[in-house]
């Protein structure tokens, strides 16, 4: 399914046949270009043969939780992964991946063992996203929130994530509101910036992990080149040019990064910063470990106590390796 296919082969259509196209694609989410009745015969002869609607992907469902991963094979012997989250406030998320692989490598990361492959296409993207949405609308129920925090960096996929972005919210296409899609990064400071200065109310999520530049350096050998200095001063340009808060997320590791003293300075790290903190326990494999839950709850109270806005994320998915950083180019295991 490639989108500037698609364009080509409407180039000479009406404007009104593309409305059409589009609302058998993202509205009425068909899988067949026959069950297209408004459209010409030959229009949609020629569409399934040149752009078919299909998807090869599979589901593997989560026991353990109201988490859905999908698995998406594009290129043939290329697997894509993405995951469905089903909240019980009736919010459904789905976690999209920007990359096959990643060359960042943090510390608690799967994907990031893989190294990078490559990255993906604005179509294979959408194509995610479609997948979810005809999932759940055989449900009866459809996607409310799309975060970039799937496999690969997607500030390392600039253009082909934005423009993947403007089709999610396009009121033609998914139609999901700009403040219903959050990007997550590392934290690639120039790319922030440019972020800031696009003029789309898209989330911004950080993944900070530490407050000092020796610890993050450990977790995320990206802070090697870029310190946090330089993050926090492009993340401060970030809010001053759009008002918005930041979420800065920070996987929890026992003995790691979990201690009284690392939180005291994180909080002087974000203090009068506008964010929000999502606290995440490791849920990954050894050795590394998730610490434990009181610990969890003590380094929470003293960000909170300092007046930083706090959440934790729910567990979602560690039955079937979807949850944070566990996404895996090509795992084909423990289905259903
Ligand atoms: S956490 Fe994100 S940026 Fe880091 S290695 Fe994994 S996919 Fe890449």
């Amino acid at each position: 399914m490639d989108f500037k296919i698609l364009d080509k082969l409407l180039a000479g259509e009406r404007p009104y046949r593309l409305k059409q196209v589009n609302k058998a694609i993202f509205k009425d989410l068909l899988t067949n270009w026959d069950d297209t009745t408004n459209l010409p015969l030959e229009l949609r002869s020629m569409l399934s043969r040149q752009f078919p609607l299909s998807i090869d992907g599979r589901i593997i469902d989560s026991r353990e939780s109201d988490s859905v991963k999908a698995i998406i094979r594009i290129d043939g012997d290329m697997l894509i992964e993405t995951v469905l989250m089903q909240h019980k406030t009736g919010r459904n998320t789905v976690c999209v991946s920007s990359q096959i692989g990643c060359a960042l490598d943090c510390l608690f990361c799967q994907t990031g063992k893989l190294g990078y492959r490559r990255d993906l296409d604005p179509s294979e993207i959408i194509m995610q996203v479609l997948f979810f949405q005809r999932y759940l609308k055989s449900r009866g129920s459809s996607i409310s929130n799309i975060v970039f925090m799937g496999m690969g960096e997607p500030f390392l996929n600039y253009d082909n994530v934005l423009e993947a972005v403007r089709s999610i919210n396009n009121h033609e296409k998914f139609e999901i509101g700009a403040r219903h899609i959050s990007i997550s990064t590392a934290g690639l400071p120039e790319k922030i910036k440019l972020f800031a200065d696009e003029k789309i109310q898209v989330n911004l999520a950080v993944s900070l992990n530490a407050p000092n530049d020796e610890l993050r350096s450990r977790i995320m050998p990206l802070n090697q080149k870029h310190k946090i200095p330089e993050l926090m001063e492009s993340v401060k340009y970030y809010i001053k040019r759009t008002n918005r808060k930041v979420m800065f997320e920070y996987v929890l590791i026992d003995g790691l990064n979990d201690s009284d003293e690392i939180a005291k300075e994180l909080v002087d790290l974000l203090k009068g910063i506008l964010c929000l903190v999502n606290l995440i326990p490791y849920n990954g494999e050894p050795p590394l470990k998730s610490p434990p839950k009181i610990r969890t709850g003590a380094f929470k109270n003293i960000l909170q106590e300092n007046g930083l806005n706090v959440t934790q994320r729910s567990r979602f998915g560690s039955d079937i390796k979807s949850a944070c950083g566990q996404l895996v180019f090509g795992e084909e295991r423990s289905e259903g």
